[in-house]
């Protein structure tokens, strides 16, 4: 909020950022396609998570095409999308609306912006190998059956987990983990 020179307060409108837009659009597959978007509505009619939250997919879209990084990274909006790609099938401009949501959430990430669902979900991979753990009561109902506690996967492969950590460490993921805050 700022004062006019009457005294009166006005709300203070984001100016564009054409240099932010720009990394956007080189910021991966699909960011090529953002400015094709001509703001009809029709991914924010289609999106299944509009219709229960106020994530509205064709602002988020008009924000990165205006460059307003400051309202894009930080919010939590742009961690709503369930990446279903209802609104890429119907979009009539074939923007690639989803890859546009991937390259902003990296974004985000990478300026320690994270929903704390995902953080969840990134730090059971770290740990577990899995995004989702298996449960104490699952492994003694597989023993119970005579399987091996853990399935056959990373979780249950000391050699493939530890490979895995390291990929994880190369690509710098665990620091990404770390840096994340929602
Ligand atoms: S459906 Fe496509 S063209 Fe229409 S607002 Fe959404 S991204 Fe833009
Ligand atoms: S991909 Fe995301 S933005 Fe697009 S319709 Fe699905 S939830 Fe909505």
């Amino acid at each position: 909020m700022t004062v006019s020179p009457s005294g009166a307060s006005m709300t203070k409108i984001a100016e564009p950022n054409p240099a932010f837009t720009k990394m956007v659009e080189k910021g991966g597959p699909g960011g090529e396609t953002l400015m094709l978007c001509y703001q009809c509505g029709t991914c924010t009619a289609s999106c299944p998570s509009g219709r229960l939250t106020a994530f509205r997919t064709r602002q988020i879209i008009r924000k990165a095409q205006l460059g307003l990084k400051d309202e894009i990274l930080p919010s939590d909006d742009l961690w709503l999308c369930t990446t279903c790609y209802s609104c890429v099938e119907r979009c009539p401009r074939e923007v690639e609306i989803t890859d546009i949501l991937f390259i902003l959430r990296n974004m985000a990430v990478r300026e320690g912006h994270m929903a704390e669902q995902h953080k969840k979900i990134g730090e059971n991979m770290l740990k577990h190998g899995a995004t989702v753990p298996v449960k104490e009561e699952v492994m003694k109902l597989r023993v119970k059956m005579g399987l091996p506690e853990n399935p056959p996967t990373t979780v249950g492969n000391k050699k493939a987990m530890e490979d895995f950590r390291k990929i994880m460490e190369e690509c710098g993921f665990d620091k990404l983990m770390k840096g994340g805050k929602k």
